[in-house]
């Protein structure tokens, strides 16, 4: 028996034990993946534990993606770039580190959104560890304009800052949380990315003012003619995505990519190419059934 695991925040519950093992027994592969909550402060004896034999490797998702980077022995290009880990794979005890986000999002791009970001010129809400991966997946497909708009503005200036000495021809730039800055970004755009929290089930249960705004990007500002991709799963459908449908625009949820990251995370652990269809269907009961109070 080997195992696998997601290491992330012990109050989340995450998505990827259920479409996972769903995938693993599908191909009845004699392995178990556990969730692995862990605290900050146990994050690296979680990781010393990886290097075990019976290992095969695991996910890593929020608050971790960033600290683990120093515990690792190889990483993967990508890691490099993004600045983040969200797949770990353990090569007989050294820690060799990926990140299949970029990946997963483009697939859930081309595939479900039936979008081509060669040329696109996206919106990008938000700076932190998801935002990264978008930005970098959207400069290595060939996007002609990449504009980052983030709450905080010195964060969206220093993630453009570091992708630039990579970003080619891509035209990258930050502007700060404004009106103004959604209205000029918006001209063109055929892409809106939602990179923020702001819209999920668990930034609702943690606003404090009523009032607050559940969405990212004022909806006076989204056009028809462009796709609206909230990177949120959690619920289906978003304040922001509601907005877009309500204006004419397409729109894609968060789903795809989680299910095309962990399918990309299955192939580097297991060297098989994973049942996607087996993930979709697992990950929405257990949707359905954390929505009903089961889970
Ligand atoms: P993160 O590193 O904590 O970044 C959170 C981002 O949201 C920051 O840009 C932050 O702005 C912004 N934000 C949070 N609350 C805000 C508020 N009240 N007003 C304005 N901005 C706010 O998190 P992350 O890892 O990038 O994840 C972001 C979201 O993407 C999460 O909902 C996560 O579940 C989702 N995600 C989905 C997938 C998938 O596979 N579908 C993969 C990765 C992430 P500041 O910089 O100003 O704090």
């Amino acid at each position: 028996m080997k195992y696998l695991g997601v290491i992330g925040d012990p109050d989340k519950k995450s998505l990827s034990p259920s479409f996972q093992q769903a995938a693993l027994d599908h191909l009845r592969l004699d392995i178990v993946y556990e969730a692995w909550p862990t605290p900050p402060e146990g994050l690296e004896l979680r990781v010393k534990g990886l290097r075990a034999p019976a290992v095969l490797g695991a996910n890593v998702t929020i608050p971790h993606k960033v600290a683990i980077l120093p515990m690792m022995d190889e990483l993967d290009d990508l890691v490099r770039r993004v600045g983040a880990v969200n797949t770990v794979v353990n090569r007989e005890g050294r820690l060799c580190a990926y990140n299949t986000d970029v990946a997963g999002f483009l697939r859930a791009l081309r595939e479900a959104g039936q979008f081509d970001p060669s040329g696109a010129r996206a919106v990008v809400a938000g700076a932190g560890g998801a935002a990264r991966a978008i930005v970098t997946a959207l400069i290595q497909a060939g996007a002609a304009r990449v504009i980052v708009i983030n709450r905080t503005f010195s964060r969206a200036t220093k993630l453009v800052e570091d992708m630039r000495p990579l970003a080619g021809p891509t035209d990258l730039r930050a502007l700060p949380d404004a009106y103004i800055s959604w209205v000029s970004a918006a001209v063109g755009a055929d892409l809106l990315v939602n990179c923020t929290s702001i819209g999920s089930d668990s930034s609702a249960a943690t606003k404090r003012d009523p009032e607050e705004v559940d969405s990212p990007v004022p909806a006076d500002v989204i056009r028809s003619g462009v796709l609206v991709y909230d990177l949120i799963y959690r619920p289906a459908e978003t304040p922001l995505m509601a907005a877009a449908r309500q204006r004419g625009a397409r729109v894609l949820g968060g789903l795809p990519m989680l299910i095309y990251q962990g399918a990309e995370s299955f192939r580097l652990w297991t060297g098989r190419e994973a049942p996607v269809e087996v993930m979709f269907e697992a990950a929405r009961k257990a949707l359905a059934a954390a929505e009903g109070g089961a889970a």
